[in-house]
């Protein structure tokens, strides 16, 4: 086989049988390259082009890759291959920061992460040290998995990966890293940019992202354009009301969930405080003990999780044996309520330590308890918390509305979820635009706060 592709990455060989190893890609896609050493092939640079002849698909735990051995040739081009049709740029918020991210060690034959000290393949090696993040980018939408290789995971932390050695050597645990990119990173609004490879967008560029104030004026206008009154929905499925929601979104409509649906995550939802505290629908989505539960709040927002940015106004310790902490959390329209215990350590020892009031990002997942006189109380249980700036809280207040606005919008077309909210809520449609549109207004207060603060 015969291809023409440029070279995105070129990664360290740790072993002495592979001369060179990294990413190519054309304008369909980017894939894994190894270069054998006994094939004594020129050596290829990132960022170059070249037709790669006679070259061997290979594949590994359903991962595919191509191989260069003697009977392959290289030839540089004198054009560029396009890969920007699989360069993927998303903004969003960092919501997850997962497991194999900090000082990692690789396998010095085959780059593999080792585990314990043991690769999967070579079993016990010594390893090389490597630092990187594995995350998820969450714009409320959709989510996506993000990989940043070491230079970007040294620029975002600006810890260099020598740093990084010491620091772990010095504490005894290299998980310190993965803790303090946890508290740098989370919960916090990026923009990232690079190629798109399996599932994961290979981070090439990372950046914070600032709010963008001037957006409230068009908001507002959307806002008090929404139709107070709503059509009367499409009639709701039967299946709905007896717990199983419908299937919205499905790709295989039928029978059972596809591969895609099976490792889905669960978008973090944005919604404000007041319609969060409003909701009491909670449902599971199937039959079995794992199903995702759902909590569907009147506008039609489905939570499995959810993200909040506000102003942290209390905290008590309210267990009488281990820690157990109730905390508020303040947003423009009302307050969030916040429990968290010994299952969540890192959460609990994170809100110990904070002295409100202080902005913070927690990622969560609702939770709804029902009280001796029936009422159901919500609340949430956090995932991640951190302490965050003013930029992050702006731009979480004008996302939320955004979010609400679309979902407001979207409840006149009367969609399956929205059907569900209405016929349990009796949404007035009314009463969430001033919510959205109060919201807005105190968000002007504080850019023309801003703006005077920075003229004086
Ligand atoms: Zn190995």
């Amino acid at each position: 086989m015969t291809l023409k592709a440029r070279v995105l990455q070129l990664w360290e060989s740790q072993s002495e049988s592979i001369a060179q190893v990294g990413l190519i890609g054309d304008d369909t896609g980017a894939i894994k390259f190894v270069s054998w050493s006994k094939a004594e092939l020129p050596l290829i640079e990132e960022g170059r082009s070249y037709e790669f002849e006679n070259v061997v698909t290979d594949s590994w735990q359903g991962r595919f890759s191509i191989k260069l051995n003697r009977t392959s040739k290289i030839m540089e081009l004198e054009e560029d291959i396009e890969v920007r049709g699989q360069e993927v740029e998303t903004v969003g918020a960092l919501i997850n920061v997962q497991d194999g991210s900090g000082l990692i060690k690789r396998c010095n034959e085959c780059n593999r992460m080792l585990v314990k000290g043991v690769c999967a393949i070579h079993g016990k090696v010594e390893g090389i040290y490597d630092l990187r993040i594995k995350a998820v980018i969450d714009d409320g939408i959709s989510a996506q998995d993000v990989l940043l290789p070491r230079e970007i995971t040294e620029q975002i932390t600006g810890i260099t990966l020598d740093e990084a050695k010491s620091l772990a050597a010095e504490s005894l645990d290299p998980s310190i890293i993965t803790s303090k990119i946890k508290e740098m990173l989370l919960g916090r609004y990026y923009s990232v940019r690079g190629p798109r490879v399996g599932r994961y967008i290979l981070v090439e560029e990372i950046n914070p992202t600032k709010p963008d104030l001037g957006e409230i004026k068009q908001m507002l206008e959307q806002a008090e354009a929404i139709h107070d009154g709503f059509k009367t929905p499409a009639a709701v499925d039967s299946t709905a009301a007896s717990g199983e929601a419908p299937q919205v979104g499905d790709d295989n409509g039928s029978n059972g969930p596809s591969v895609r649906q099976l490792f889905r995550r669960e978008v973090a939802r944005r919604v404000f405080a007041q319609e969060f505290r409003e909701s009491d629908l909670a449902y599971r989505e199937g039959d079995d003990q794992y199903a995702p539960r759902y909590l569907l709040t009147p506008t039609g927002a489905k939570c499995n999780r959810g993200l909040l940015v506000g102003t942290l106004t209390e905290k008590d310790d309210i267990s009488t044996e281990s820690e157990y902490w109730r905390a508020r959390i303040a947003d423009p329209t009302g307050t969030f309520v916040v429990y968290t215990g010994q299952y969540q350590p890192e959460v609990t020892q994170a809100l110990a330590s904070i002295n409100p009031p202080e902005f913070v990002s927690i990622v969560g997942k609702p939770n709804t308890y029902e009280t001796d006189d029936g009422d159901i109380i919500t609340s949430i249980r956090p995932e991640s918390l951190s302490i965050v700036d003013t930029d992050t809280r702006d731009q979480w207040v004008l996302e939320a509305s955004r979010q609400t606005i679309d979902r407001l919008s979207g409840m006149q077309d009367g969609d399956a979820e929205c059907a569900r909210a209405v016929e349990h809520y009796a949404t007035d449609m009314g009463y969430y635009k001033q919510m959205v549109i109060d919201a807005l207004h105190s968000m002007e207060r504080t850019a023309v706060k801003t703006i005077n603060l920075s003229k004086a």
